[in-house]
């Protein structure tokens, strides 16, 4: 379970998001490594798994030369299935500007946790529960571009750019078209 350090604090901090929304009974796993997020995939299980796309922002470290990295423009998916009442999460890879790995994620500040499963929830509420939340505001959840990572995003390295699900690169694509 090391590599998915990244998941310890979720574990605790979903439960006490779903207490403050009222939610009960999910539970919460690493999304495991067979499944295919490209995002026809997603939509192709969308009935059975509905899922979410999520810019949050993480620490990378590579494994092989030790090089680290800040990225505002990190992808988050889950998906949660109703009938076993399961969220599982996932954080996409990026490459290493270095030595070209591909790197897992090795940490989120609570902060952006506290925010991730805050939609989490009011997610679930609107899926599952048909709750709107009527402060929901979709602009909330953007890409932060005033963030002390200066550096632009690599989306050539980005996991997510090639699966169709990271905003920044969807973004950038839009531009140069
Ligand atoms: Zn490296
Ligand atoms: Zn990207």
């Amino acid at each position: 379970m090391t590599q998915y350090k990244w998941f310890i604090p979720i574990e605790s901090m979903f439960y006490e998001a779903l207490y403050y929304y009222y939610i009960h009974n999910w539970g919460i796993e690493p999304m495991p490594s067979n499944v295919n997020t490209q995002k026809e995939a997603l939509i192709r299980n969308g009935k059975n798994w509905p899922f979410r796309t999520h810019n949050t922002k993480a620490r990378y470290t590579c494994h092989n030369c030790k090089k680290s990295w800040k990225s505002s423009h990190t992808t988050m998916i889950w998906r949660a299935h109703r009938e076993t009442s399961i969220v599982q999460i996932r954080v996409e890879k990026q490459g290493c500007q270095r030595c070209n790995r591909k790197c897992q994620v090795s940490s989120i500040d609570e902060e952006e946790l506290e925010i991730a499963l805050d939609w989490m929830c009011i997610w679930i509420l609107d899926i599952f529960y048909g709750v709107k939340n009527e402060d929901t505001n979709e602009d909330r959840d953007k890409p932060d571009e005033t963030d002390e990572s200066k550096a632009p995003h690599d989306s050539v390295r980005c996991e997510a750019g090639t699966k169709g699900t990271c905003r920044k690169c969807n973004e950038l694509k839009k531009k140069h078209r």
